[in-house]
């Protein structure tokens, strides 16, 4: 029986770094010699390795994001899925990102990555690629991410811990598959796409974050517009509430000028309802739109994505609101 075809795709993080002496983590030449480190695994699949680039995943945005889908299309025809090695401080917004642009993906393409370098005796590099490099021989048709002991809905997940080897949640959608003695498939991936892939590039990097404070004015929304902000997400508070007093005003002015706002939650679970409470409320009223049950990076991505096709107003707000790669669906499974 043949072998399933995987390909590592590298593009930098912790993974493949080396400690200067003295001096912190940074790119080393591992990017070109992972694969001794993962000997064993050609007895389950048939690995080759590119490197795409090699950076901290601090530097990676979306011209790297735009590389990299590029580079799975060029691929993946002639493998059975894709697994790519990326530090992990980004590696939600990017498979966010990946999850949005390739359309008509029919295999996986798995993002992973490690807490300590491969390397390293006591790494956690070595299990993560080996588990990441099985998921990718499988039949899941999207773009995830291994860590830890599972696999997780890339654009559903969000890094939660500096130290832990279980570096990640998907704090509302559970895990596609958890790797333990056995392995078991926890939730139905999404189906087989019905158009061919292609890469749907086009990302607005000017989409500002700002965080609602008690008792702080919105002077923060009119700033991002005149420094030429194209887009807001606003993390409110719990179901997405933001203060009655000036604060859809602010919004109300920011959604005249043609800005797309959205209110996001500083909650980690549960999804936002802007129709719940009367600060929610208000927010919807004056233009905003909600980020029912995405992730921060998820939703972030998203708002610059659908931006960067072009799309304002009603036909933002439209698109915003509909599900492109199972990233906010109406499965709210809580953990
Ligand atoms: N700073 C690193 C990066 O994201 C952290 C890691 O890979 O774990 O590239």
């Amino acid at each position: 029986m043949t072998k399933p075809r995987v390909l590592f795709l590298y593009t930098g993080g912790t993974l493949g770094m080396l400690r200067r002496d003295p001096g912190p983590l940074a790119p080393s030449w591992v990017a070109e010699d992972i694969l001794p480190f993962v000997r064993g695994l050609e007895v389950e699949v048939e690995v080759h390795a590119e490197v795409l680039y090699n950076l901290d995943s601090s530097d990676i945005g979306p011209d790297h994001w735009e590389r990299m889908a590029e580079g799975v299309v060029r691929w993946l025809p002639e493998f059975s899925g894709v697994v790519v090695l990326h530090g992990t401080d980004t590696m939600a917004w990017s498979a966010s990102a990946l999850s949005y642009m390739l359309r008509g993906l029919d295999r996986p393409v798995v993002f992973t990555g490690a807490q300590r370098p491969i390397a390293y005796v006591r790494t956690d590099a070595r299990s993560n690629l080996i588990h990441a490099a099985l998921c990718a021989a499988m039949d899941i048709p999207e773009v995830a991410i291994y860590f830890g002991r599972r696999l997780y809905r890339g654009n559903r997940t969000t890094k939660v811990s500096i130290q832990s080897y279980e570096a990640f949640e998907s704090p509302i959608f559970r895990p596609l598959v958890e790797m333990g003695v056995a392995i078991r498939h926890t939730a139905t991936p999404l189906p087989a796409p019905t158009v061919p892939l292609r890469v749907v590039n086009g990302f607005e990097r000017n989409v500002a974050v700002v965080q609602v404070v008690p008792g702080a004015g919105p002077a923060i929304i009119d700033a991002a517009v005149h420094t030429g902000a194209r887009g807001i997400v606003i993390r409110g508070f719990g179901a997405g509430n933001v203060p009655q007093k000036g604060w859809p005003e602010a919004i109300a002015r920011a959604t005249a000028a043609g800005v797309g706002v959205v209110v996001h939650s500083q909650c980690l679970r549960g999804a936002v309802d802007l129709s719940a409470y009367e600060g929610g409320r208000a927010a919807l009223d004056a233009g905003a739109m909600g980020t029912g049950a995405m992730t921060l990076e998820a939703a972030t991505v998203k708002l610059m994505w659908l931006l960067g096709q072009g799309l304002g107003g009603e036909w933002l707000k439209a698109a915003f609101h509909e599900d492109v790669a199972g990233e906010g669906s109406a499965d709210r499974a809580e953990d």
